[in-house]
C-alpha cells in the first residue's frame, strides 16, 4: 500500500544566497565564451553543478588550474582572503559569489581578532564555508565541531573570547555549544541571534513541525551539503525515520511500505523539480498537503563585480545600436524578476 499522504514543507529548496550564485554564474556563461571556472562548487548539489559543466563550466578546487586570464567565480559559500587575492591576480574577470549572510562571519572574525579576541567558530572541518571563515584569521580562531563542543579549548584569556558559527548548523546544535560556552566563559562575545541564517532556521523549523505528523521525512540534497544533513538531524533527533535523498531514484521502497504520511523537504541548494519527482515517486493516494510555516521575502542582488561587468555591456551594446527608451528596464533591474529555477531551465535547453 503507498502512503496516503505527502507532507510538504514550506520553505524548502532554494535560498536567496542560492538563488543569487545560480543566477549570476548563469549570466556568466551567457556573457563569456566556453570554459567559464568557478572555484568550487557553486552550491553544494550534485545536479547544479552538472547542469552547469554541461554547458562549460570547469570546477576547480585549486585556484591555479584556472589558466591566466579566464573569467572566475567563487562560490556561495565564500573563499579564503588568498584564494580571492589569487583569483585577481589570475583571472580576467573575478566574480565573487558569496552569500552576503557568510560575508557577515567572515567580517566579524576579522573585528573580533583585530580587538585581540580567541574566536571559537562551531563548523564542519573541510567544508568550504569553514575553510573560507577560518582562513580570514587563522591565528585567532579554533574550530570546533558541534558533535565534540568546546573540550580541550583553553583560551589564554577567558574574558576575550568570541563565539562564532557556520550559517548551515543545526539550531539544536549550535545551542548545546552556545550553553556550554557561556557557562565556561560567561563573558563570551557572541552574534544576538547566532550566525545560523534566516534559511538554516526556517528549513528546520518546518521539517520540526513535519515530524509532529509524518511516519518518514524524505529530505532532498546532497551529502557534501551541511544544512541538508542537519535537516535530516532534525527529523531525526525528534525520534522520525529520516533519510537524505539525491533524488527520486535515490528512495528505498522499503521505507514507504512503514510510512503512511511522508514528509519531504529539500536543503537550501536543491532544484524543486527534483522535490515533484520525489513526490511522484512516492506517489501518495490522497495527494500533497503544503505544511507552511513562514513566507521568505530574501533577495539577495547579483554580485557587484557582475552588475558593473552587465552595465558595461549593456551600455556598450546600446551606443553600438541605438539607445533603449529610457523608461525601459535593463537586465539588472529585471532581476529580482526572475528566479534561479528559471535560470538553470534557460542553460539546461
Ligand atoms: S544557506 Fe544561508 S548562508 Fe548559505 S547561501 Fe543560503 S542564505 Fe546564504
Amino acid at each position: 500500500m503507498p502512503p496516503s499522504i505527502v507532507l510538504l514543507a514550506e520553505p524548502r529548496g532554494f535560498c536567496a544566497g542560492v538563488e543569487m550564485a545560480i543566477k549570476a554564474l548563469t549570466w556568466m556563461v551567457r556573457v563569456f565564451e566556453a570554459p567559464v571556472y568557478c572555484y568550487h562548487e557553486i552550491v553544494h548539489n550534485r545536479w547544479v553543478v552538472k547542469a552547469f559543466e554541461d554547458v562549460g563550466v570547469v570546477f576547480v578546487d585549486d585556484i591555479d588550474e584556472v589558466p591566466i586570464g579566464a573569467p572566475v567565480m567563487l562560490s556561495a559559500h565564500g573563499s579564503a582572503p588568498e584564494v580571492v587575492s589569487g583569483a585577481e591576480s589570475r583571472a580576467g574577470i573575478v566574480v565573487d559569489a558569496v552569500c552576503p549572510l557568510v560575508t557577515k562571519v567572515h567580517h566579524e572574525v576579522r573585528r573580533m581578532a583585530d580587538r585581540g579576541y580567541e574566536i571559537i567558530y562551531v563548523g564542519h572541518e573541510g567544508h568550504d564555508e569553514a575553510v573560507g571563515t577560518v582562513a580570514e584569521a587563522p591565528e585567532a580562531i579554533t574550530l570546533v565541531e558541534p558533535e565534540t563542543g568546546l573540550s580541550g579549548f583553553t583560551p589564554a584569556d577567558p574574558a576575550k573570547v568570541a563565539l562564532l558559527a557556520q550559517t548551515t548548523l543545526g539550531v539544536h546544535e549550535w545551542q548545546a555549544v552556545l550553553d556550554d560556552a557561556r557557562q565556561s566563559f560567561p563573558s563570551v562575545s557572541t552574534a544576538r541571534k547566532s550566525d545560523l541564517c534566516y534559511a538554516t532556521t526556517n528549513r528546520q523549523d518546518a521539517v520540526r513541525s513535519l515530524t509532529k505528523e509524518a511516519d518518514l521525512i524524505l529530505v532532498v540534497g546532497s551529502a557534501s551539503s551541511s544544512n541538508t544533513r542537519a535537516l535530516v538531524r532534525v527529523a531525526r533527533e525528534a525520534g522520525v525515520a529520516a533519510h537524505r535523498i539525491d533524488d527520486a531514484s535515490s528512495i528505498d521502497t522499503a521505507w514507504l511500505d512503514a510510512a503512511n504520511v511522508v514528509g519531504v523537504t529539500a536543503g537550501a541548494s536543491a532544484p524543486d523539480h527534483l522535490v515533484q519527482e520525489v513526490i511522484g515517486r512516492v506517489n501518495p493516494t490522497a495527494g500533497v498537503r503544503l505544511l507552511q510555516i513562514t513566507e521568505e521575502g530574501e533577495y539577495f542582488p547579483l554580485p557587484p563585480q557582475l552588475r558593473t561587468l552587465l552595465r558595461v555591456l549593456q551600455l556598450t551594446v546600446e551606443a553600438g545600436f541605438g539607445a533603449r527608451h529610457q523608461a525601459e528596464p535593463g537586465p539588472l533591474d529585471r532581476d529580482p524578476e526572475w528566479d534561479a529555477t528559471e535560470a538553470l531551465a534557460a542553460i539546461s535547453r
